[in-house]
């Protein structure tokens, strides 16, 4: 016996798999992410991400199905207003649900099944339906798995807490989300290429990194801190109307709108304005100086190449900012208590990026020292934003970080 396991999300598969295993002891069992209907993309690779942190946890193989949004897009097409579980939602399973019958059929499973079985908001009928419709023409048995029943739902709250997984709070889709969420959707569907402090960008760089110390079978714990998040939505600089490349530093005030004012005070690599109590600050590298610097004033970095220019006329500045209540994580790979510790930054802003591949350089020639309990790699979100959560994290630990 082989059964493909549609996997719609790690929260649902996680005790929904552990309890297809238990019951098929001596079934294959293997894993198949196929869900085109999940917008943005980020949010996708967020649920992708955690589906293999779970199939890994339970040696299953997993297979990863094409992100084919357009053709979901056009197969409800005329449905984006269709309440949850009405007629969206059954294209939706037909969709997902045909495409896995068929991989079903390509990898000789014998049988297919859905974790859409366990999910509370579901209809289970109408999962089963699909299910079936897809499976039976190609000679597959369709498993209708009520797994929710029996304290199964509590179970998988329980399992999914003590694995920290993710937990959307949308079924997926943008048509959903806008029925659900309203105008307020539109931050949902936003995606952006840096890793800002507490976004879904950051969070999916910290799974990312917490998936590769676990394939290295180090220990790992997230601790979540909530924050006073800053934005830049707009900023420009001009002297002499030549823009100059700059970065505004956290926490910097908006100013209102157009400054023009002359430099007042020249101090080593400090220049100060007459008005607005604006400062620029000259440095050879954007990612200088980011911890400690205290200031509330509109504070611009700017390469020291342009010094002569900027001190050649009034200077023009804008600044739009925005401070928002936000949440992050730390992510401690390896023995809390280790005597060292390594602090790396999850988010990319202020130009203070480090990638995955630099992470998994590290644990992997570091890892024995992590295992060994002496060394505790720490992946610190919203580090740019001056490390707002340093203080939670002593609280909580009872012990201090410092760079
Ligand atoms: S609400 Fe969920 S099940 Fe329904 S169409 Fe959207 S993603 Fe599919």
């Amino acid at each position: 016996m082989k059964i493909l396991a549609h996997i719609c999300c790690a929260p649902d598969a996680v005790y929904f798999l552990k309890r297809l295993r238990e019951d098929y002891p001596s079934a294959e069992i293997v894993g198949f992410f196929y869900d085109p209907n999940i917008h943005p993309y980020e949010e996708y690779e967020l649920r992708l991400v955690e589906t293999k942190r779970v199939c890994k946890s339970l040696n299953i193989e997993l297979y990863e199905g094409e992100y084919d949004v357009e053709n979901w897009l056009s197969a409800v097409k005329g449905l984006e207003y269709e309440p949850e579980k009405g007629e969206r939602c059954k294209v939706c399973f037909d969709f997902r649900l045909k495409k896995s019958a068929e991989f079903a059929k390509q990898i000789g499973a014998t049988h297919l099944t859905s974790t859409l079985l366990m999910s509370p908001k579901k209809d289970l009928s109408l999962v089963s339906n699909s299910g079936n419709a897809s499976s039976n023409p190609l000679g597959i048995e369709f498993l209708a798995l009520d797994y929710r029943k029996g304290g199964g739902s509590q179970e998988m709250v329980k399992l999914s807490k003590s694995m920290q997984l993710y937990h959307q709070d949308y079924c997926g889709c943008v048509f959903g989300l806008f029925n659900q969420k309203g105008e307020e959707s539109a931050n949902y569907l936003y995606s952006q290429k840096e890793r800002l402090p507490g976004s879904r960008e950051e969070l999916l760089f910290i799974k990312q990194a917490r998936l590769i110390a676990e394939e290295l079978n180090l220990s790992c714990e997230e601790l979540e801190f909530g924050f006073l998040s800053w934005k830049v939505l707009k900023s420009s600089l001009e002297v002499n109307k030549t823009p100059i490349e700059h970065v505004v530093k956290p926490y910097s005030p908006s100013i209102k709108g157009v400054l023009k004012t002359s430099p007042k005070i020249v101090r080593e690599n400090l220049i100060i304005y007459d008005k607005g109590g604006l400062v620029v600050l000259l440095v050879d590298d954007f990612s200088e100086n980011q911890v400690n610097f205290q200031m509330c004033q509109p504070v611009f970095m700017v390469h020291k190449s342009y010094k002569e220019l900027i001190l050649s006329g009034k200077i023009q500045a804008t600044l739009e900012t925005k401070i928002e209540p936000s949440k992050s994580l730390y992510l401690n790979i390896g023995n809390i208590n280790a005597k060292e510790r390594i602090i790396l930054p999850a988010d990319s802003n202020q130009n203070q990026e480090i990638n995955l591949e630099t992470i998994r350089d590290l644990l992997k020639a570091k890892e024995m020292d992590i295992k060994l309990g002496n060394l505790l790699i720490i992946i610190e979100g919203a580090s740019s934003l001056l490390s707002p959560g340093r203080g939670f994290y002593s609280l909580y630990y009872g012990i201090e970080i410092a760079r």
